[in-house]
């Protein structure tokens, strides 16, 4: 069976200090589900568990988003038609310390963990890495650092892997991260996808097509044709941060990257089973 476009695992409320609109709360966010003919959706704000130092050299942003922080948003409301569901997107270090201790994950039902968020200097990467060469190494070295890890794999989402926070000043130069992508050879994403696939994780399909030229969709997308030849297992995240960006996710995002990869519903992953 075709995949079924009904979930968005991947949202930020006005709690994520990125969103800058007071209106985006949950109720909003489940009313656009709806809309959407979504089923399942989870809440992912920006997370930073008090319980893990975070860097000296690593800006407020995280430390201001503690659990105490996040947690205000709970209950979250429910409605028949949707299951909204607990989560957050955490973080990875430049010494691959993750932003959660271990007895924090049993308060959420799904981790998205990123370990793209290469625009933050000094907290994700040092600049002595700082090139095409230096961001491509961090790349891997955080992926394979990650995936070392002894984590709940069945609830975690391993978000927005081809991010064009990956490239150097990335609203300057928006190619850049394809650039880094390309110069990664398919073995290695073999052996990443292979791993994730083993260990049970979700891989987040958050691409906004109307950006790429054709072109530029081949370098973006090869990633994720290794992941499916690996045995992947997929979820769809919109990253909305307010609403138009989660309105317009279906049709930009979620849609045209089903088709692209030819997805069934044996390729979705589910961590609320
Ligand atoms: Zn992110
Ligand atoms: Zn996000």
């Amino acid at each position: 069976m075709k995949y079924i476009l009904n979930q968005d695992y991947h949202i930020h409320s006005s709690r994520s200090l990125c969103s800058g609109d007071e209106t985006w709360v949950p109720e909003r966010i489940l009313q656009q589900a709806e809309e959407s003919g979504l089923t399942d959706i989870c809440l992912t704000d920006h997370h930073w568990d008090d319980r893990v130092p975070l860097l000296d050299t690593a800006s407020n942003f995280y430390r201001v988003q503690n659990w105490d922080h996040i947690r205000t948003v709970l209950p979250l409301p429910q409605s028949d038609k949707v299951r909204f569901h607990f989560g957050c997107e955490i973080d990875m270090d430049m010494n691959y310390n993750i932003g959660m201790s271990k007895e924090s994950m049993d308060r959420f039902e799904f981790i998205i963990i990123p370990t793209t968020h290469l625009h933050m200097m000094g907290l994700t990467i040092d600049e002595k890495h700082d090139s095409t060469e230096g961001r491509a190494k961090v790349y891997v070295e955080r992926l394979d650092a990650l995936l070392d890890k002894d984590l709940p794999w069945h609830k975690i989402g391993i978000a927005h892997i081809t991010s064009a926070l990956i490239g150097k000043n990335h609203r300057q130069n928006f190619a850049h991260h394809l650039e880094i992508l390309d110069s990664i050879p398919d073995e290695t994403f073999e052996r990443i996808f292979k791993k994730i696939a083993e260990l049970g994780a979700g891989v987040e399909l958050n691409i906004f097509f109307p950006k790429y030229s054709e072109e530029q969709l081949d370098s973006v997308m090869r990633p994720y044709i290794i992941a499916k030849k690996m045995g992947c297992k997929f979820y769809c995240g919109s990253d909305a941060h307010r609403l138009k960006e989660m309105a317009a996710s279906f049709d930009r995002k979620f849609k045209p990257v089903v088709e692209y990869l030819e997805l069934t519903e044996d390729d979705k992953f589910n961590p609320f089973k």
